[in-house]
């Protein structure tokens, strides 16, 4: 029997991330969530491995083989790369297309007009029919279903991996909106320099986004935690376990969230006073998998003396935001 879904839609959002690439299919809901990783032949150049595949590659490979991840700053590190990795993501979510996909993309906001076109072009090469780009924030804001049509302060704060997107909206538009390099991957990197320096223990970005996930935090906690981790001696060479408390990781992480409080106050000073008013009440929203480190949500709020919510599935509400445009006919209308 033919694929019936073919007939009916055959419009797709994604949401390419930093870390992590979403594909929603309309009508049907996210259907891939893979990261934003390519592997590579250093010599040939030939992909050898996207997503899921070659994230477990990184910082595993052998000389011939190198896993990058082409969006890791919020900028197109390499565009071919990048083309790659779109058609791979496009096709494994289409196959059952009967006619070639309209796509929504929700691109970094702090991308420049070359790279948001290099992107348009790689998703029409990967066999888009009509590509639309949607600034992350945006979507991230409908997705957690903000009225951004409102005459009113919507505030969205997305921690991603290699960047942290911060947006004022009001009637549609982004009133004002900053994007920083600071986000998870440097948290990340605050663990591994910490590991080193107090316990001469090398570990890798796995390792160290597993120590942040597992015991990491921005706040006390009722109850701290605890874990052992696994590397090798700097000064033996030898491979070497210690065991580590949420206390220390917090403290190492303590820096790196500051950048991050520092952006939302700035935001905050440059807002219209009379947004300004509207958040007070109205607070702000955290989306992306950052959001989710222990007490980020309690930290911001008392740094801002705002109300803070998290998300209810915050990895998922850029691609949720590009799905809800792709019901939005106007919206397409206004905007294909
Ligand atoms: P992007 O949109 O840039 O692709 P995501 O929103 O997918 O990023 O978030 C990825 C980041 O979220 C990674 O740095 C990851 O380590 C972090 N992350 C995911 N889950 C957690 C968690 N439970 N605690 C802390 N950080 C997390
Ligand atoms: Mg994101």
């Amino acid at each position: 029997m033919a694929n019936l879904f073919g007939y009916f839609s055959n419009d797709i959002g994604i949401d390419l991330g930093t870390a992590n690439t979403l594909v929603y299919l309309k009508d049907k809901g996210i259907v891939l969530r893979e990261p934003s990783v390519v592997a590579l032949d250093t010599v040939t150049r030939k992909v050898r491995a996207v997503g899921d595949e070659a994230k477990r590659m990184l910082g595993r490979t052998p000389g011939n083989i190198t896993a990058i991840r082409p969006m890791k700053d919020g900028v197109i590190a390499d565009f071919d790369v990048t083309e790659a990795m779109l058609r791979y993501f496009i096709q494994k979510a289409s196959q059952s297309f009967r006619a070639p996909p309209r796509v929504v993309i929700a691109i970094p906001s702090g991308i420049t007009a070359v790279e948001k076109r290099a992107v348009m072009d790689s998703a029409t090469h990967a066999g888009a029919r009509k590509v639309i780009t949607i600034p992350e924030p945006m979507a991230a804001a409908i997705g957690v279903g903000l009225p951004i049509d409102e005459p009113a302060a919507n505030m969205i704060v997305d921690i991603g991996g290699g960047t942290t997107e911060i947006a004022i909206i009001s009637l549609n538009g982004i009133v004002f909106s900053k994007s920083i390099r600071v986000a998870g991957d440097e948290l990340d990197a605050a663990v591994i320099g910490y590991m080193k320096r107090a316990y001469n223990l090398l570990i890798g970005e796995r390792t160290a986004e597993e120590i942040k996930m597992r015991i990491g935090s921005a706040y006390p906690l009722d109850e701290e935690l605890s874990m052992e981790v696994k590397g090798r001696d700097s000064v033996a060479g030898l491979p070497k376990t210690i065991h580590i408390t949420s206390q220390e990781v917090r403290e190492a992480l303590s820096d790196t969230v500051a950048s991050v409080v520092d952006a939302v106050r700035t935001t905050l000073e440059r807002c219209p006073p009379e947004l300004s008013a509207d958040l007070v009440d109205r607070g702000f929203v955290m989306a992306g998998g950052g959001s989710l480190l222990r007490g980020i949500d309690r930290l911001l709020s008392d740094k801002t003396g705002l109300p803070v919510t998290v998300a209810d599935d915050p990895l998922s509400a850029v691609a949720n935001g590009t799905g809800a445009v792709l019901n939005d006919l106007t919206w397409l209308m206004q905007n294909a």
